[in-house]
Order: structure tokens, then C-alpha cells, then sequence
């Protein structure tokens, strides 16, 4: 049996564990802070533990189940990690360093089925769905790469905007989410991991009932079914009446912000009344909204779609503003190095055959 990375369990369920084991409390603990405060990478280096026990873990568990294939580092900072899994599967991760610290874009699932038609993760339908430890791991990597350095920096802030739909691998995104928040372990902020959704409605309804304070951004793209049904057709599924429904709901029971991801496609979106249209969706929740434009990182498969204009990005962020919507215009991070989502790994699988063809 293949063994899994106990980077997936949260704290509790590791302590269960040890319990039914027949290990003491204070020894998953123990393990956690080696884990998440010391950060070994190997249970050989838990030097408080007997060999016994060190052995019982290496016959059940493995540390880190990613193997790195290719680092790229932007001339902005921005380092693009791509890792292969156990079953050769590759992975992509970001880290972005922001003025507030450093900034980990995680990976949830292997290609992603919601086919959005701008997408480079949508490229690949679904393989599998992570695990939590793959999840966790990838931040692991990241902050261990500081560590080798004996950089003093920490991974501060989580973006769940990877490869995937993270509500479509809801569980494991939980776990994940736990294990980073621990406060005695990596200590990650929930304000400050965002999670984005490309709008599975259901699971909006139940995120906005799990008690952690995690923000939550939800990829509209289009201020109305039309066009969004043209770029995601997951919007048949779940239109923009019965998404705004659920934002309602999240904002009746959290009483926290919405985040709104529009990136901004030449001639699809990005019309003054496409902003008119968008205000008008926000305008009875101006408090707890915020829309942040995205410029549209080309894909070349999807060359139907290029950027819009500096000068339409203005004029829609200024039918926003005067409509009294909170609005961003995004800063681009490692544009250099393909850091949008999907890009490395696409590029990676297409040299793969290429090679394989010849
Ligand atoms: N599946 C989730 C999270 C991953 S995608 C979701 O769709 O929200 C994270 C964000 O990147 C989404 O807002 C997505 O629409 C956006 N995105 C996807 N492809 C992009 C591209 N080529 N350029 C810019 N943003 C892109
Ligand atoms: Fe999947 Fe998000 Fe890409 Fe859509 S934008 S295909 S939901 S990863």
C-alpha cells in the first residue's frame, strides 16, 4: 500500500492517531511541532522521539510527497514552482512576494472539469483530485526553500487560486485549511488565505458555515449570463441569480467581504455597460464587495481571447468607482516566467510529448 503524507492529517486527527496506536497525546504534539515549527523533512531528524516510534511513522507515513522538476525565478521575485506526485501527475505552485509578506498560490486538483473557455488549468479535464497533504506540502515546499536559504522569511498569506476547483475537492480543502491555520504549527492567518471558487453554489452555501474566518473570491468574469455562459459553462449550472443568492447568504452569515475576480477580455467583458451591468449586480452590497480586475494572461490554445486595452481597463474601473463599487486594478506578478495558472504544467506535458514523438 502506497503510504501517505501525514502533512494531510490536522492536528486532531493526528493525536487520533497516536491515541489509537497506542502512542500518548503529547507525542503527536511533539511530531506537529517538528513538522510545522522546526520543519524537518525526515523523521529521523525528531530527535525527542524513540527509534521505536520513528519507526512506526516511516512504516505508515511519508513527509513530503512532491518532487521538484523545475524552479523558475522572475525578475519581480516571483518564484514558479513545478512539482511532480507520486504517480508522475505535475503540479504547479507560486510564490509572490507582496509588500505584506509572502504570498503561496496552492494547486487543488490535477486539471480542473470546470472548462472555463479562457482557462489553462481547463486545458486538462480532471485527473484526480489532491489530497491535503499534497496541499499542505506545496507550502512546505515553499517555505522550506526559505529555510535552506536561512531567509528569515515566512509564508505569510495563502491564495487557494491554483490549478482546480478547490469546492470541488471540498474535504481535502478543509483539512488543508486547517493544518496551515493551526496556530501552533504554521500559524497562516485565516484573513489572510483566500480561497477561490469559480461559483459551485452548494459549497458556497456550506463554506459560509464553517466558522473559520477564511476570504472567500468568487470568479465572475461577466455581469450577466450571456457572456458568462460563453466563458464558463458552469454558469448553466448555477447562473448568476442563484450565485448572487449564495453571496447574500455568505454575507448574511459571515458578515465578511466578497471578493469579485473579473479579468478583463478584450471585446468579451470589458465594455462601459458591461461595468454598468456589473455595478448595478453590486450595488445593494457596495460594503462587503470588491472587485478586483485581472488582466488576462494570454493562453495560446485559447487565442480567441487578448487583453483588453490599458485605456478600456480605465474606463471600466471608472464606471465602477462612480457607481461607488470597491474596485482593483491587479499588479501582474512574473508575467516572464508563465505564472499564470496551468501555464508551466502545460507547457512542461507539451514538451514531454514532443519528446516522447520523436
Ligand atoms: N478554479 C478556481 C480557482 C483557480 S483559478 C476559480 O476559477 O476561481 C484562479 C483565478 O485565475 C480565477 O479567477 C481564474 O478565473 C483566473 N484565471 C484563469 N485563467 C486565467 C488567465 N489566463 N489569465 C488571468 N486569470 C486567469
Ligand atoms: Fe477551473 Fe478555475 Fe480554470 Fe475555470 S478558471 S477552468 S474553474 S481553474
Amino acid at each position: 500500500m502506497e503510504k501517505i503524507s501525514i502533512y494531510g492529517f490536522t492536528k486532531e486527527e493526528l493525536i487520533n492517531w497516536f491515541i489509537e496506536h497506542g502512542e500518548k497525546k503529547f507525542r503527536a504534539t511533539q511530531v506537529w511541532e517538528w513538522l510545522y515549527i522546526q520543519r524537518v523533512r525526515s523523521f529521523s531528524e525528531m530527535t525527542n522521539l524513540s527509534k521505536q516510534l520513528i519507526t512506526v511513522l516511516e512504516e505508515n507515513f511519508i513527509i513530503n510527497p512532491l518532487k521538484q522538476v523545475i524552479i523558475q525565478e522572475s525578475q519581480d521575485g516571483t518564484v514558479k514552482y513545478l512539482f511532480e506526485l507520486p504517480d508522475k501527475n505535475m503540479i504547479e505552485t507560486v510564490l509572490m512576494r507582496q509588500e505584506y509578506g509572502l504570498s503561496v498560490c496552492v494547486t487543488t486538483q490535477v486539471g480542473c472539469n470546470i472548462g472555463c473557455t479562457f482557462c489553462a488549468s481547463g486545458l486538462l479535464t480532471k485527473q484526480r483530485d489532491l489530497t491535503a497533504g499534497e496541499i499542505v506540502a506545496q507550502i512546505m515546499e515553499v517555505q522550506h526553500y526559505f529555510d535552506e536559504r536561512q531567509e528569515d522569511e515566512r509564508v505569510s498569506h495563502v491564495v487557494v487560486m491554483g490549478i482546480g476547483e478547490p469546492f470541488d475537492n471540498y474535504d481535502n480543502l478543509m483539512g488543508f485549511l486547517h493544518v496551515i491555520n493551526d496556530a501552533k504549527g504554521l500559524a497562516i492567518g485565516a484573513r489572510h488565505i483566500t480561497v477561490s471558487t469559480s461559483g459551485l453554489v452548494p459549497k458556497i452555501n456550506e463554506f459560509a458555515e464553517n466558522g473559520l474566518q477564511v476570504n472567500l473570491a468568487i470568479s465572475l468574469h461577466a455581469p450577466n449570463n450571456e457572456v458568462r455562459t460563453s466563458i464558463m459553462r458552469i454558469n448553466r449550472s448555477f447562473p448568476i441569480e442563484k450565485l448572487m443568492a449564495a453571496v447574500d447568504n455568505y454575507i448574511e452569515k459571515t458578515n465578511r467581504r466578497i471578493t469579485f475576480e473579473y479579468i478583463m477580455l478584450k471585446e468579451v467583458n470589458d465594455r462601459p455597460e458591461h461595468a454598468q451591468q456589473l455595478a448595478d449586480l453590486l450595488k445593494n452590497k457596495k460594503k462587503l464587495t470588491y472587485v478586483n480586475l485581472i488582466p488576462y494572461n494570454p493562453v495560446s490554445e485559447h487565442d480567441q481571447y487578448s487583453r483588453s486595452s490599458k485605456a478600456d481597463v480605465l474606463k471600466f474601473y471608472d464606471v465602477l468607482k462612480k457607481n461607488g463599487i470597491n474596485c482593483v486594478i491587479r499588479r501582474e506578478h512574473g508575467t516572464d516566467i508563465d505564472a499564470a495558472c496551468g501555464q508551466l504544467r502545460s507547457k512542461q506535458i507539451k514538451k514531454e510529448k514532443k519528446a516522447t514523438a520523436k
